[in-house]
């Protein structure tokens, strides 16, 4: 019999583990994989980007309307209170470009073992192999099935996680268990995940970087949706931290149409009459040059070859010696190239899952379910989804906590 059985040894079920442990409560964590905190190991390109140095408003606000809900998690838990927590246990942290908090080890395992040693130190019971089949209420109390043992406790954390990289553990069991208790659960997409394109093109440029590039959507109504960031050709489309951010407006969109039409502005957000001042000018400078000569001061010049290609512009030619029509071409599309999205790589290469666990459902100052008393959430089984750069983490840390410090 225990005060408390987590469901799911990742950053939020080993906060709210820990949490709890420390309130006195008997504390049992299941998970199902041979070893704990596999996701949280492979984060940050196993560097782990634990949290950011965002003050709470604007944290919150990076999370679109739905950000409010963490509002009481973050009043008791902010980064700074998980930077402290980590050093507390033994981690130091830093952040080299003065936002983005790693550990000082740069190496994902060492925030695993300091968590792991901390839930020995306070006799938190680890189960591993056990995968969580089903839980059911008998009045006051929880039953736990897993494949081999039932466990009896007076309340459950769910925090399973969502969808994505399923190899790590997280197949979505949390859903199935929430709405098993009547939970509704909003619509699951894949997020923060590459893009593929229509266009064949951009093969021929994959790997190519471009910084500060900004990603519109080319639908009426969705226009106001635009990003800016770094982009990355791949053999199939886009990748790079402003397509993984971006893909959470797009990975609903692709289940209404075929094609999702983007604008994409390569050139540091120049508009047409900059692109063209620009080439003007520089063409002044050295009127021998050629085109592709002249644009490898804004491209990569395999962007700039298919550009050329797409305006049928002639790259070896002088910038003075093209047609005005297919100049007009050209600059328009350095102001803004067209891309269609048509799909993605689904759950399997998605870093998070968008949608979850109904937020309306669900107390934010407990994390207690608002339909069953004792049932609680946290993590990214819960419906909210932050951009690259630690929000995510700090939300399953910062929920973890509230839900372990909240229990009866
Ligand atoms: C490759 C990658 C890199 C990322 N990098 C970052 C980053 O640097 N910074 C950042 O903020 N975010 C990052 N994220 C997102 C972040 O990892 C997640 O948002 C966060 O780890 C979610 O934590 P969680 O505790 O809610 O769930 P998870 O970490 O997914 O943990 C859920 C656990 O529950 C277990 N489980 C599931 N079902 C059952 C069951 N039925 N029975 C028993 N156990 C079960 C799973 O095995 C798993 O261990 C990254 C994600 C990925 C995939």
């Amino acid at each position: 019999m225990y005060d408390v059985v987590v469901i799911g040894s990742g950053a939020a079920g080993m906060m709210s583990a820990i949490t709890a442990a420390r309130d006195k409560k008997r504390v049992l964590l299941l998970e199902k994989m041979t070893a704990l905190g596999l996701k949280l190991k492979a984060t940050g390109g196993g560097k782990c980007n634990i949290t950011n140095r965002l003050n709470k408003e604007d944290f919150i606000n990076s999370f679109d309307k739905q950000g409010r809900f963490m509002r009481d998690a973050l009043s008791l838990f902010d980064s700074q209170d998980l930077v402290d927590f980590l050093n507390d246990i033994g981690l130091s942290t830093h952040a080299l470009d003065g936002f983005r908090v790693f550990p000082l080890t740069h190496d994902s395992k060492s925030v695993l073992d300091v968590l792991s040693m901390e839930m020995v130190r306070l006799a938190v019971e680890v189960k591993c192999k056990q995968d969580v089949q089903n839980i059911d209420k008998v009045e006051d109390l929880f039953f736990i099935k897993t494949g081999t043992d039932t466990f009896k406790t007076k309340n459950v954390v769910i925090a399973t996680g969502g969808l994505g990289y399923s190899s790590l553990g997280s197949t979505g069991d949390g859903y199935k268990f929430a709405t098993s208790f009547g939970h509704s659960i909003k619509d699951l997409h894949p997020a923060m995940l590459p893009l593929h394109v229509a266009e064949k093109w951009v093969k021929n440029c994959r790997a190519d970087t471009i910084a500060k590039a900004t990603l519109k959507i080319d639908i009426p109504k969705m226009k106001k949706y635009h990003m800016r960031g770094d982009l990355i050709f791949t053999q199939k489309g886009i990748r790079g931290p402003v397509v993984l951010d971006f893909a959470t407006y797009i990975t609903p969109l692709l289940k209404i149409y075929d094609m999702v039409p983007l604008l994409v502005n390569l050139t540091k957000g120049m508009n047409e009459e900059e692109v063209r001042n620009f080439l003007k000018e520089n063409h002044k400078i050295e009127p021998n040059q050629s085109v592709l000569e002249l644009l490898a001061k804004l491209l990569p010049k395999s962007v700039s070859q298919e550009l050329c290609n797409l305006a049928q512009v002639e790259r070896d030619k002088r910038y003075s010696e093209i047609k005005a029509v297919k100049k007009d071409k050209l600059i328009k599309l350095l102001a803004w190239t067209p891309l269609n999205v048509v799909g993605h790589d689904g759950f399997d290469k998605a870093m998070i899952t968008k949608g979850g666990v109904k937020l309306k459902e669900i107390d934010p100052k407990t994390m207690q379910s608002r339909l069953v008393k004792g049932l609680y959430f946290c993590g990214e089984v819960v419906d909210l989804d932050g951009p690259c750069g630690g929000y995510n983490l700090q939300w399953s840390f910062s929920s973890g906590y509230l839900a372990g410090c909240m229990l009866d």
